[in-house]
């Protein structure tokens, strides 16, 4: 078979290669434009095993990526992203990093510092934003009244050094402040703590400037999973499911309410975000989840976190 390795493809290596990043490495290997230089992990084994099987180089020090990539996607440890993102911004490369943008606001601060300064992209992984459905029901959304969101999943061993808020309602979080664009006057939150040291269920109540009210409950430790968001407008109720990328919407009729599902062209949630990351490096463009707006889900995140844990 002939190819040409063209002079612009985008040179892209992955940092990371757990549960998560092996995905990115699979995306990125299939990608046009893209050249996956090599995948990192200080498991020497996994890195190993993850650039066999994607025909990339292994490598266990990140440094060693230096001069040879234009961006990079970082999965590591969320305690690491700092550490890890300022390195490659430092090198001049792009970053692509995980959601949680940093553990702490400092961290996030520091990171889009640099990025500032070295005129960069950072774009974090919150990747309900390239999901399919929201994309589809964005347009219809028109000052909503009140949003409800479900993220239920069953509990497995990851992720366990920060509580469920962190982990999973962040999604929902950075998804609604998206919607909502107005800031949160009152908050109230629970949570639980059942198999782990931090919640594994929480609920916040979120009430708006502008009036709106959102509803948000997470679970870690459900018996089924669930991720729903629901939301009613004065003209409309619009009901979506991530996980099927389906969604409908239901309008007044005279005396009836009807219902229409949305067209939704399905993709890989994870597939378009790294297309847009690619995007991004190789037009030099702002990405659709900025590194400031994933330090305000995390703000956020924070804030719901210390109402738990006071
Ligand atoms: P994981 O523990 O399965 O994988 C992390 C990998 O990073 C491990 O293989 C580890 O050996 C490696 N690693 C640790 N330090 C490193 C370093 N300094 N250099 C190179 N490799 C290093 O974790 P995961 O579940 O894949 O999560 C990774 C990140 O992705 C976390 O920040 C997590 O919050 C985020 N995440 C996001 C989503 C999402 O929906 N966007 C889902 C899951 C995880």
């Amino acid at each position: 078979m002939l190819y040409f390795i063209s002079m612009e493809k985008v040179r892209i290596g992955v940092i990371g290669v757990g549960s998560l990043g092996v995905h990115h490495a699979r995306i990125y290997s299939r990608l046009d434009g893209v050249e996956l230089v090599g995948v990192c992990d200080i498991n020497v084994k996994k890195a190993n095993q993850i650039a066999r099987k994607y025909r990339t180089q292994a490598f266990t020090r990140y440094k060693d990526l230096f001069g040879k990539v234009n961006g990079v996607s970082i999965v590591t440890p969320t305690n690491t992203h700092a550490e890890v993102g300022k390195a490659f911004l430092e090198q001049g490369v792009h970053i692509l990093v995980e959601k949680p943008i940093t553990k702490t606001l400092e961290d996030a601060d520091e990171l889009l510092k640099k990025a500032r300064d070295k005129n960069l992209i950072i774009q974090v992984g919150h990747v309900e934003r390239f999901n399919a459905g929201i994309r589809a029901i964005k347009s219809i959304i028109n000052k909503p009244v009140f949003i409800e969101c479900h993220r239920l999943s069953l509990f497995k061993k990851r992720s366990l050094d920060i509580g469920v808020v962190l982990d999973l309602m962040i999604h929902d979080i950075d998804i609604i402040l998206d919607l909502v664009n107005s800031k949160v006057v009152k908050m109230d939150a629970l949570g639980v703590k059942i198999l782990t040291l931090h919640e594994d269920l929480a609920n916040v109540r979120l009430q708006f400037e502008n009036g709106t009210i959102s509803n948000i409950t997470a679970s870690r430790v459900a018996n089924k999973t669930m991720r729903k968001i629901r939301i009613f407008q004065e003209d409309a109720y619009i009901s979506l499911d991530y996980e099927k990328q389906e969604a409908y919407i239901y309008r007044k009729a005279g005396s009836k309410i009807t219902r229409k599902k949305i067209r939704i062209k399905k993709e890989e949630s994870l597939l378009s975000e790294l297309k847009a990351f690619v995007d991004c490096v190789k037009n030099n463009e702002k990405p659709l989840v900025s590194g400031e707006e994933a330090r305000e889900a995390l703000r956020m995140a924070l804030e719901i976190t210390k109402q738990i844990n006071p």
